[in-house]
């Protein structure tokens, strides 16, 4: 695997490399043509000049008298070395007062014999430095009688481009081995937080669910750091709430097993000395435990319907008093046992809503369940409907408990009973509140410790004409 931290390296190592060779190499032609130009045309100078000043002069003269002219009047050029070659190429004579054995066959001497006036640079086959040369050709007539070869030495110039450049190569480097440094340094402020991440996620996929990972900024990074602590806090809380919902539901499951199973065993073994009475609680504690155990699975069927959604709805269009009021119906028996009074309201005028009658039942009857559960005695449980910004509205208040602040934020979740010690699957709310809003509705939940709680459930009005 090539690492994020080895891409980037390369790729900034790639582009500062990019860039120094192109502003290097532009520095290299800068330098080149201000030194080598300069040194070219200052000589090309210097013979146009002396061309203009003395080729009238010098053109009248044989080749000796020229040698005498050149000694007199051009030997005094500085730096610049100047020769009189006849017209093969041949040295006459040079600004020393020497005059070697030697022919020319450079460019720009073979220019020059063509009659052209050129420039050339190389190695000096006679001298052997390089030199920069222009050689002008001297004419009588139309003839070519000699030339005049100015010549000046590179060595100075090469010795400054060669130490400008020697310069500019070190900077070069030393950028390149600073981003190199850089570009680590960066890589490394990047990758090693991904690298903890990784570390933290394999930690966890190989079950140590402890694990976070460490947020050292506030960037792109440091979210994802946080996003998933975030991530593993809320599945180590379903995990949690997985395992008490497992073995709550466990209890409440065990619990009228058990008082079945006591009560069958108790009429079985001794049916003959049972009496009466016994007989009668006995199966009457049976039937209750059992429909106990059917509400329980008949939750955990809902809930996992609706979890899977594929809970199914057979809406029809209904007053909503009277579904109110069938579902009041079925739970006022328990005003007796609870001590706590039951009180329902209806609007005047008629509400219409699309519901599927034994789902919305089902809600109305979990959240009179709840609030009998936990009402104390003398307590009061009012059931309201009404119409509020054209929408069906009911309202189930109980002078009860209340539910402790901190558990409100979740109090609609699965499995959740907050600090309900009755039984209970913690589910009741969480199906009610998926149910209602299949239907288009909301519900909404206040409550206050000590006070009570207030359930108010929104639905969509129906017309009554709408097809059913
Ligand atoms: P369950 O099906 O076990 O009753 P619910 O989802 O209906 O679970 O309720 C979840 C929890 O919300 C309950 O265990 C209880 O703590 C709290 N609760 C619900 N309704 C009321 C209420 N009317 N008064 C006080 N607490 C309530």
């Amino acid at each position: 695997m090539k690492s994020i931290q080895t891409r980037m390296v390369w790729s900034f190592l790639l582009l500062i490399v990019l860039v120094v060779g192109v502003l290097g190499s532009v520095f290299a032609a800068l330098i080149w043509n201000y030194y080598y130009g300069g040194s070219q045309s200052s000589v090309k100078q210097r013979a146009e000049s002396t061309a203009a000043l003395h080729g009238r002069s010098l053109s009248s003269l044989t080749l000796y008298g020229q040698a005498d002219y050149m000694l007199q009047n051009l030997s005094d050029s500085g730096t610049t070395r100047v020769q009189l070659l006849d017209h093969t190429g041949q040295i006459r004579i040079d600004s020393d007062g020497f005059a070697p054995e030697y022919r020319y066959r450079t460019a720009d001497v073979m220019n020059a014999l063509a009659g052209q006036t050129s420039d050339w640079s190389g190695l000096d086959p006679y001298y052997g430095e390089r030199v920069v040369a222009v050689t002008i050709p001297i004419w009588n007539e139309s003839r070519i009688v000699s030339m005049l070869r100015y010549s000046s030495s590179l060595q100075e110039v090469d010795s400054m481009v060669q130490s400008l450049i020697q310069m500019a190569a070190i900077v070069g480097i030393a950028v390149i081995l600073l981003f190199l440094g850089l570009s680590l340094f960066l890589a490394q402020r990047i990758v090693k937080p991904i690298r903890e991440l990784t570390r933290a996620a394999r930690y966890m996929s190989d079950g140590d669910w402890t694990r976070r990972a460490l947020k050292r900024s506030d960037d792109e990074i440091g979210q994802l750091a946080e996003t998933f602590n975030t991530m593993v806090s809320e599945l180590n809380k379903r995990e949690r709430m997985k395992n008490d919902f497992i073995s709550s539901i466990s209890h409440e499951l065990r619990t009228p097993l058990t008082s079945i199973k006591g009560w069958s065993e108790t009429l079985n073994e001794g049916s003959s000395e049972a009496s009466q009475e016994e007989v009668k609680l006995g199966l009457s504690i049976i039937t209750k435990e059992t429909e106990r155990l059917s509400g329980l699975v008949e939750d955990l069927l809902d809930f996992s319907k609706l979890s899977a959604r594929t809970l199914q709805l057979y809406t029809e269009i209904l007053q909503l008093n009277g579904i109110v009021k069938e579902s009041v119906q079925q739970l006022i028996v328990r005003e007796d046992r609870t001590e706590v009074k039951l009180i329902d309201s209806y609007s005047d005028e008629e509400i219409w809503v699309r519901v599927d009658a034994n789902r919305f039942k089902q809600v109305m009857i979990n959240l009179l369940d709840n609030a009998f559960k936990f009402t104390l005695p003398g307590g009061l449980i009012r059931v309201t409907t009404k119409l509020a910004d054209g929408k069906a509205v009911i309202i189930v208040s109980d002078t009860g408990t209340g539910i402790d602040e901190q558990h409100m934020p979740h109090i609609l979740e699965r499995f959740y009973k907050g600090s309900a010690v009755q039984g209970g699957s913690g589910l009741g709310l969480a199906i009610s509140k998926e149910i209602i809003e299949l239907h288009g509705g909301s519900i909404h939940i206040a409550s206050e410790k000590g006070v009570g709680t207030t359930v108010t459930l929104t639905l969509p009005q129906a017309l009554q004409n709408q097809d059913c």
